[in-house]
């Protein structure tokens, strides 16, 4: 018999369920299982109707083995924070389809990403170019990821930090500062923590700052390094993109 099944990788937003887009809402309740962590299950429970299996973090290989096995007989979705494609399952699932050719019908179905919902809380930070940069060495070796940030300051793109430090890893945030530092000098950071869920926390620092008191950069955070245009105004931050120059208001 023909297989039915199909696999889709889910982004359901930063955290505020009407972050959901519409398509990731209708691929949920018309999926059989739905997989994933449990904070992010936690925040479709109420839309799922078929059955739901939750895991642990770090076991997301299990969690693509076991989804790609049901995608082979039933609609299945594989949820992730934000947009599956920025640090999230789209990647895992792709290499594994890739490198074991399985045989699976699959889709991502895009999310809204931190980086979207957090910079218009500081203003307008991401405005034109920008780099997007995860500090987490998990899977990358550091001195990759100094060499990326260090070419991302030389280029003066606004630099946008996911992964910016977690328990075990506070170390990284420290040297990417002192990068920050020595390329582009004590410039403003916009940090948000926990956007659009519970704890919202939006505010402007420098590397200095930091660097004196990482603990208030958490693994719920996202920063955005401003560049040699951005400016900041009433509390807010805005790297203007051109118009000024071309338009008199
Ligand atoms: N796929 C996700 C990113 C996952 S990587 C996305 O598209 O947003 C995990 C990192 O994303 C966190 O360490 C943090 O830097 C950032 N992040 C994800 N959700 C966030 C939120 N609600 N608030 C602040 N940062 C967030």
């Amino acid at each position: 018999m023909p297989s039915q099944g199909k696999l889709y990788v889910v982004g359901i937003g930063p955290g505020n369920p009407e972050l959901l887009t519409l398509k990731a809402k209708r691929v949920l309740e018309e999926s059989e299982f739905v997989l994933g962590h449990r904070t992010y299950v936690e925040k479709i429970r109420n839309i799922v109707k078929g059955k739901i299996i939750e895991s642990q973090m770090g076991e997301e290989v299990e969690r693509v083995k076991k989804a790609i096995q049901l995608a082979k007989s039933y609609v299945t979705s594989l949820v992730s924070g934000g947009d599956p494609s920025i640090y999230g399952m789209a990647s895992l699932v792709a290499e594994y389809i890739y490198f074991t050719k399985a045989n699976v019908n699959f889709e991502v179905v895009p999310g809204v990403t931190a980086l979207c919902a957090a910079s218009p809380l500081l203003g307008c930070v991401v405005a034109g170019d920008h780099v997007v940069l995860s500090l987490s060495d998990l899977l990358i070796p550091w001195e990759k990821i100094e060499k990326r940030l260090k070419m991302a300051l030389k280029g003066d793109f606004v630099v946008v930090i996911y992964n910016p430090s977690s328990k075990k890893r506070v170390n990284n945030l420290m040297k990417a500062m002192k990068v920050i530092l020595k390329i582009r000098g004590n410039v403003p950071i916009g940090v948000v923590k926990n956007v659009t869920r519970k704890g919202e926390t939006v505010f402007i620092t420098s590397p200095e700052e930091i660097i004196n008191d990482p603990e208030k950069i958490d693994m719920h955070t996202i920063l955005f390094i401003s560049n040699s245009e951005t400016i900041v105004s009433n509390g807010k931050i805005v790297t203007p993109r051109g118009y000024s120059k071309k338009y008199r208001w």
